[in-house]
């Protein structure tokens, strides 16, 4: 597909542009031909005036106004000054078409080239969604199949069935949630901007962690700003983006530990940590944990760290849209830093 359109838009360029350059060669045709007759009767008559001068005969001849033929510019010669002159043009034109054609195919390649990254990029997206909503959905499906088949499946057991069915599908429903918010972020939506306190954002989006810090004892501090730090970005998706990073660092350390949020202004940006005392992640998953649907092992093993490895990805389509960075250190049982820079203006 990429190659037809690669081709269609050459082609298009390449008519364009011959479009132009033959209406150019018919003019300059026309202009050349008719300046060189002027110019071949110019010089005619130049020279019948220079002989009649130097000619005491022609000049008495003149005088009692007998009319003197001169022989006619050479019309063999003004054809073939014609012949030439469309031959040129027609080689110029011919290098243009081998010319065109060639920068044509290059430039054609580069205009349709984000395009073609962008429709790889929504294939892989829909190929990677329909994978995860796949598996729990057989899953769900195989079960329900088999409690149907059964013909002793007491009112009780039927029950539990549904209760772990609604499960499934509230999961399922988080999932398509999820998936929802990364597709909007990978639209690239333009969004309005306003100048924001950090300090705003952090407090709004440790109220909303703070339930689930509560069940493991965990303790969210915010180290207290020097001065107050404003960004210019959107509020709502700033608190998206802390409470992704606070819900993991609350997700994936133990119980009674600490989670520590420091900001400060460095050159011309804001830099904002969330510090865990977690289980830490792997060298070998460090560069993958932004890829969608990543999830490290040790997670994916911890019954109680739910999740679909969507969150950091969306973390860094809000950052990129910010045209900030996010970073991570970490090590395994010592916990992780993510560190988030946002550009103040
Ligand atoms: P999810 O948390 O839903 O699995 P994320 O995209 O938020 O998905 O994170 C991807 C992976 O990165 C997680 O599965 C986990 O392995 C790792 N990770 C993220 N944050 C932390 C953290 N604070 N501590 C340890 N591992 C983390």
């Amino acid at each position: 597909m990429f190659q037809n359109a690669r081709i269609k838009l050459t082609a298009w360029y390449l008519l364009i542009i011959m479009m132009i350059s033959l209406s150019f060669s018919t003019v300059i045709y026309r202009l050349a031909t008719n300046e060189v007759e002027r110019f071949a009767r110019f010089q005619r008559a130049k020279i019948e005036r220079q002989i009649t001068e130097e000619n005491p005969f022609l000049q008495e001849l003149r005088k009692q106004n007998v009319m003197v033929q001169f022989p006619a510019s050479d019309p063999e010669l003004m054809k073939e000054i014609r012949h030439r002159l469309l031959f040129i043009l027609i080689y110029i034109n011919a290098a243009i078409v081998v010319l065109a054609g060639g920068l044509g195919y290059i430039l054609a390649g580069k205009t349709l080239k984000p395009i073609q990254d962008m429709l790889d990029e929504q294939n892989r997206f829909i190929t990677d969604a329909s994978h995860e909503l796949r598996t729990p959905l057989t899953a769900l499906k195989s079960s329900l199949e088999v409690h149907a088949r059964d013909k002793n499946l007491s009112l009780r057991n039927a029950k539990t069935v549904i209760k772990n069915s609604i499960d499934e599908v509230n999961t399922l429903q988080a999932l398509s949630d999820k998936l929802l918010v990364l597709a909007q972020y990978q639209n690239g939506h333009t969004i309005p901007m306003d100048y924001v306190s950090i300090s705003d954002i952090l407090t709004k989006s440790i109220q909303k962690i703070q339930p689930l810090a509560k069940q493991k004892t965990i303790v969210i501090k915010i180290k207290k700003e020097t001065s107050p730090l404003r960004v210019k970005a959107h509020m709502d998706e700033l608190i998206d983006l802390f409470v992704i990073l606070l819900d993991n660092a609350v997700k994936y350390s133990p119980k009674r530990s600490i989670v520590a949020i420091q900001s400060e202004k460095t050159d011309g940006s804001v830099k904002i940590s969330v510090q865990d005392e977690g289980i830490g992640i792997k060298e070998n998953d460090l560069p993958h944990i932004f890829d969608r649907f990543y999830r490290a092992d040790t997670s994916r093993r911890k019954q109680n760290a739910n999740g679909y490895g969507l969150g950091l990805s969306i973390a860094k389509r809000i950052v990129e849209q910010h045209h900030g960075t996010i970073t991570v250190e970490s090590a395994p049982s010592k916990g992780s830093i993510f560190t988030v820079q946002l550009p103040i203006k």
